[in-house]
C-alpha cells in the first residue's frame, strides 16, 4: 500500500505545509532497519535513551527525503528535496496514520490482550483460520506503542481478516492503542502480575486492557476469572460477551471435561445445546486455555465443530525465539523456526544484520516456502529476493516445491531442493565454512535436522543467555542517567561469564558508549569480532604495547610506571594523543595514583605529546553498602577535587567517572560525565532493586535415574549415606564445568520441572548426583543450576560467595546459547 505525502499531510492536519510529491510504503523507526529509502518516511523519535533526530543525516545520505520531526536542527538547511513533517509527538503521528490506515478497512479484525498468550493466541488463530481467511497479523510479538502501528500498516486490498495483539506496561496506553486496532472481535487471555509495576492493582490493569474492546461486537473471555468478570461487568462489556467457563453449564461456552493424556489433551464442551469436543496435541495449562480461547473464536466465527476439530489436531507449537548457535567450520547459526512469512524474514534478516559484525563472515539464508496467502508467488519471491540484495545475503538455499518454481527470480549465488531430506542428500552443507546462516523455515520442514547436522556437537550443559533481558537491564540503567552521562559497559571476564563476543555486539547494537575488559586479550578478540567502540583496558601490562595500539584499545593508566613506559613507546612510534585513562586510587587500595602524587602526575603529563587524557576515574570499595555511605561519600569527594587538580593542571577538560552498578543504583548525584555498568547488565543488582531480568540461565540433563536403599552411600569419599531409600539421577554437570565442589552433600540445590532437588555427596568432576526421590523427575529430563527460578544470589550466598564469582565460574566448555524473542 502506498500514500502520498500529501495524503499523509493532510491525515496529521498539518496546515500551511509546502510539500515534495513523494510515495511512502515504508514507515521507519530504527534507521537500522532501513530498506527501500526513496519510499521511506522515517519517525524520529526521542525518548529518554535515545533521539532519532540523531540519524537524520546519515538517512538523508543514504536517500532518505521523508521525515516526521518534532524539531528542526540547523545542520538541514541544506538537506534538498526533503519534506520534514514538523508535529508534536512523532510517535502520536505514527499512530494517527496507522488509525487512518485501518478505518479503510471493513473487514473484521480480531484484538488480543492479556498478560500471557497472546502471540501464541495469534499464532494459534492464524494455524486455524489461514484456509478460510487471507490473514494480516502482528510479526511475532510486536504489539507496543510502536509495534501496533506497524503491524496495522501492512493491511492492504488483500486482506480478509486482521489478527493483533496489544500489550500495555502502563495506564492509558490502551487509548491510543485501540483506535488503531479497532478491533470488532476481543480476545482477553490470562491476566497476571506481568507488567504490574505501573498499576496499582490486577482489577485496574484488567479495566485498562479492556479498554481495547470498548468498540467490539463481541469479547471472549474467561468468564471463571472473578477478576475479569468484574471488570467485565463494570466496562458494560459483559452485554457483548461471549465467555467460556468449566463451572457454569449456562455459559455460551460450557468446558464439561478436561482428559489429559500422555500427549495430548481432549476438551469436551458443549455449544448451542449440543456436545462436541476437541484434541490438540499439549498437556500443559497455558496451552488448555489457549486452544478455549481460540475454540471460542472459531465457534463465533461459524467454523462447524467437525471442521475445528479436524484442525486442532494438528496445531504447532509456536517458537518464540531466535537463536544463535555455534556451527561447524567458524559458522555462527541463527535458528529462527517462527513461521516463514515474509514480515518474520525481515525480522530475521535485521537480526542477522546485527550479529554479522564480523565481516570475514559470508551471509548465506536457508529459506524453505514462504506461507503467503494473498501474493501471487513470482511477487512474493521477487519481494524476498529484494531483501536477500538489501541485506548483503550472498548465498540462498531454497527448501520447498514454490521457492524451487520461482528459483529464477534470485540473483546470488543460489541452490534449490524440493524437500529437506533431498537438500540433506545432496551434501552441500559439509562445504559450509565462515558463514553466517540464517534458517527460517516453516515447522514443517523441519529444519531441526539441519541444525542437527551443521551445528557444532555440543555437551548437553548450556549456559543460555537471554540477549533481550542484557538489553532491557541495559536500559533500566540508562533510564537512571542524566541525559548526555555516557555508559561503559564491563565486559571482562568474558562479560561475567556471559560471552563477551555475543554481547558487545548486542550492545553494540544498542549504541553504548564504551566497552571496558580487564586484560589486552580480551580487548583483541572483541575487535577481532568486528567490535568498533571505544575499549578500555583496565589492567594493561607494559609489554603488551604493539597489540594496544593496533587494535586502537585505550589503556588505564595506573601508576608511574606504566606511564612513563606508555609515554616512551608513543615517543618512540610517533604517536601523538594516544587516549588513556587515569585511575586514581581513592581508598580502594588496589590500582591507581595516590590524591598526593597528582602534582607530579601533572607535571608529567604536560611534559609530553604522546598521550592523552580522556578519562579521569576511580573505582569505589563498598557502593552496596549502607554501612560504608560515609565512606564511599569520601571517594567521591577525593575523585572530585583530584579531578578538578587535574584538569587545571593539563588545561583541558577531561572525562569523570566513579559509579559501578551499586553506585548507579545509590549515588545518583555522582553520574559526573559516565558510569560503568557491570554485574547490573547481568541481572544482579547488588543493592536488591527490583525490575532486572535474569540474563543467564545454566542446564544441563538428566544421564541415569536409580533407586538407591536406606544406608548406602552416594558418591566419592563416601560422604553422605542416605537416611532412607532413594531415587537418586546423575546429572551432566561437574566441577570442571564451573559447579563449585562446596555445594556437595545437600548445600546446593537444583530445579526439575519447577521442583527443587538436592544435591547428593560430594559434587565430581564432570557429574553430580541429586535426589529426586520425593519429584516428577525421569531420564533426559532438563536441570536448571540457576537462572530466573533460581537465583544465583541465594546460590552464591549459600556456600559463603558473591553472584560475580558464580557467574564466571562457569567454564569455557560449557556451551553459550544466546535467545532472543
Ligand atoms: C568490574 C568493575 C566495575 C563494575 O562493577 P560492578 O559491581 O560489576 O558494577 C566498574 N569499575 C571497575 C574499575 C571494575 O573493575
Amino acid at each position: 500500500m502506498k500514500y502520498l505525502i500529501s495524503k499523509i499531510v493532510s491525515i496529521l492536519g498539518l496546515k500551511n505545509y509546502d510539500w515534495i510529491e513523494a510515495e511512502i510504503s515504508i514507515l521507519l523507526t530504527d534507521s537500522r532497519q532501513l530498506s527501500n529509502p526513496s519510499e521511506t518516511l522515517f519517525f524520529a523519535f526521542e525518548t529518554k535513551n535515545n533521539d532519532g533526530h540523531r540519524y537524520i543525516a546519515d538517512l538523508y545520505a543514504a536517500g532518505v527525503r521523508n521525515f516526521v520531526v518534532s524539531k528542526m536542527m540547523p545542520e538541514w538547511k541544506n538537506f534538498s528535496g526533503c519534506n520534514f513533517l514538523f508535529v508534536k509527538s512523532p510517535l502520536r503521528a505514527l499512530q494517527k496514520i496507522a488509525a487512518y490506515h485501518r478505518r479503510r478497512f471493513d473487514i473484521p479484525v480480531i484484538g488480543i490482550t492479556g498478560s500471557n498468550g497472546k502471540t501464541i493466541v495469534k499464532e494459534w488463530l492464524y494455524q486455524l483460520l489461514q484456509e478460510d481467511f487471507n490473514i494480516v497479523r502482528s510479526p511475532r510479538s510486536y504489539n507496543s506503542q510502536i509495534g501496533v502501528p506497524l503491524s496495522v500498516w501492512q493491511l492492504d486490498d488483500n486482506a480478509t481478516l486482521g489478527i493483533f495483539e496489544a500489550g500495555i506496561s502502563m495506564p492509558d496506553e490502551m487509548d491510543h492503542l485501540e483506535p488503531i486496532i479497532h478491533p470488532t472481535i476481543g480476545i482477553l487471555t490470562k491476566i497476571g502480575e506481568a507488567h504490574q509495576e505501573n498499576f496499582t492493582s490486577l482489577q485496574q490493569k484488567c479495566l485498562e486492557k479492556m479498554r481495547l474492546f470498548l468498540n467490539c461486537n463481541v469479547v471472549i473471555y474467561d468468564e471463571d476469572n472473578p477478576i475479569i468478570r468484574e471488570a467485565a461487568d463494570q466496562m458494560l462489556i459483559s452485554q457483548k460477551a461471549f465467555t467460556w467457563s468449566r463451572k457454569q453449564t449456562d455459559a455460551p461456552l460450557y468446558i464439561s471435561k478436561i482428559e489429559k493424556g500422555p500427549c495430548s489433551t481432549f476438551i469436551y464442551y458443549s455449544f448451542l445445546s449440543l456436545d462436541y469436543s476437541i484434541e490438540i496435541p499439549f498437556t500443559d495449562e497455558a496451552s488448555i486455555e489457549n486452544a478455549i480461547h481460540c475454540l471460542a473464536t472459531m465457534l463465533f466465527l461459524n467454523v462447524a465443530p467437525s471442521v475445528i476439530s479436524e484442525r486442532m489436531k494438528k496445531l504447532e507449537p509456536v517458537a518464540m525465539r531466535l537463536e544463535v548457535l555455534q556451527g561447524k567450520n567458524n559458522c555462527i547459526l541463527i535458528n529462527d523456526a517462527y513461521n516463514s512469512d515474509i514480515n518474520s524474514v525481515k525480522i530475521a534478516l535485521d537480526f542477522m544484520n546485527q550479529r554479522s559484525a564480523e565481516k570475514s563472515l559470508r551471509k548465506t539464508i536457508i529459506l524453505s516456502d514462504i506461507l503467503q496467502s494473498g501474493i501471487l508467488p513470482k511477487t512474493l519471491y521477487h519481494r524476498v529476493s529484494d531483501m536477500m540484495i538489501e541485506n548483503g545475503i550472498e548465498k540462498i538455499i531454497g527448501i520447498g516445491h514454490d521457492i524451487s518454481q520461482n528459483s529464477d527470480v534470485f540473483a546470488i549465488e543460489k541452490y534449490f531442493f524440493p524437500s529437506t531430506e533431498s537438500f540433506i542428500q545432496s551434501g552441500i552443507w559439509r562445504k559450509f565454512d565462515s558463514e553466517i546462516i540464517l534458517l527460517k523455515g516453516a515447522r514443517k520442514y523441519h529444519f531441526e535436522q539441519i541444525i542437527a547436522l551443521i551445528q557444532e556437537r555440543i555437551h548437553e550443559t548450556v549456559l543460555e543467555v537471554d540477549l533481550d533481558a542484557v538489553v532491557h537491564n541495559y536500559n533500566f540503567y540508562k533510564s537512571k542517567l542524566q541525559p548526555g552521562v555516557k555508559m561503559i559497559c564491563m565486559v571482562k571476564a568474558n562479560a561475567y561469564g556471559a560471552g563477551a563476543v555475543e554481547i558487545a555486539k548486542t550492545l553494540q547494537y544498542h549504541r553504548c558508549d564504551y566497552l571496558a575488559v580487564a586484560v589486552t586479550e580480551e580487548g583483541i578478540a572483541l575487535r577481532s569480532e568486528g567490535i568498533s567502540l571505544p575499549i578500555i583496558i583496565l589492567n594493561p601490562e607494559v609489554n603488551g604495547f604493539e597489540e594496544l595500539f593496533s587494535n586502537r584499545l585505550e589503556p588505564e593508566v595506573y601508576n608511574f610506571r606504566i606511564l612513563d613506559a606508555f609515554i616512551k613507546e608513543a615517543d618512540r612510534r610517533g604517536i601523538t594523543d594516544y587516549p588513556v585513562h587515569l585511575k586514581i586510587d581513592t581508598g580502594m587500595h588496589r590500582l591507581g595514583f595516590l590524591p598526593d602524587q597528582i602534582p607530579s602526575l601533572i607535571e608529567r603529563l604536560r611534559s609530553q605529546k604522546g598521550l592523552k587524557a580522556i578519562s579521569v576515574f576511580s573505582h569505589l570499595a563498598a557502593s552496596e553498602s549502607w554501612a560504608f555511605d560515609e565512606f564511599t561519600e569520601k571517594q567521591i569527594e577525593t575523585l572530585r577535587s583530584s579531578a578538578s587538580q587535574i584538569e587545571k593542571g593539563i588545561g583541558y577538560s577531561i572525562y569523570k567517572h566513579i559509579l559501578n552498578s551499586a553506585g548507579i543504583e545509590r549515588f545518583p548525584e555522582a553520574q559526573w560525565d559516565m558510569v560503568r555498568l557491570g554485574i547490573g547488565l547481568y541481572g544482579v543488582s547488588a543493592s536488591g532493586l527490583k525490575g532486572l531480568k535474569n540474563v543467564s540461565t545454566l542446564k544441563t540433563t538428566i544421564l541415569q535415574i536409580k533407586d538407591i536403599p536406606g544406608r548406602e552411600t552416594v558418591g566419592y569419599g563416601r560422604k553422605e549415606s542416605l537416611d532412607r531409600d532413594a531415587r537418586i539421577a546423575t546429572i551432566r554437570i561437574g566441577y570442571a564445568d564451573g559447579l563449585d565442589r562446596k555445594f556437595g552433600n545437600r548445600v546446593g540445590k537444583v530445579l526439575i520441572n519447577g521442583q527443587i532437588a538436592p544435591i547428593v555427596g560430594n559434587v565430581c568432576m564432570d557429574l553430580c548426583m541429586v535426589d529426586v526421590t520425593d519429584i516428577d523427575a525421569k531420564e533426559g529430563d532438563e536441570v536448571i543450576l540457576f537462572g530466573n527460578d533460581l537465583s544465583v544470589i541465594d546460590l552464591a550466598e549459600s556456600i559463603g560467595t558473591i553472584p560475580y564469582e558464580v557467574l564466571t565460574s562457569v567454564s569455557p566448555r560449557v556451551k553459550r546459547v544466546y535467545i532472543t524473542e
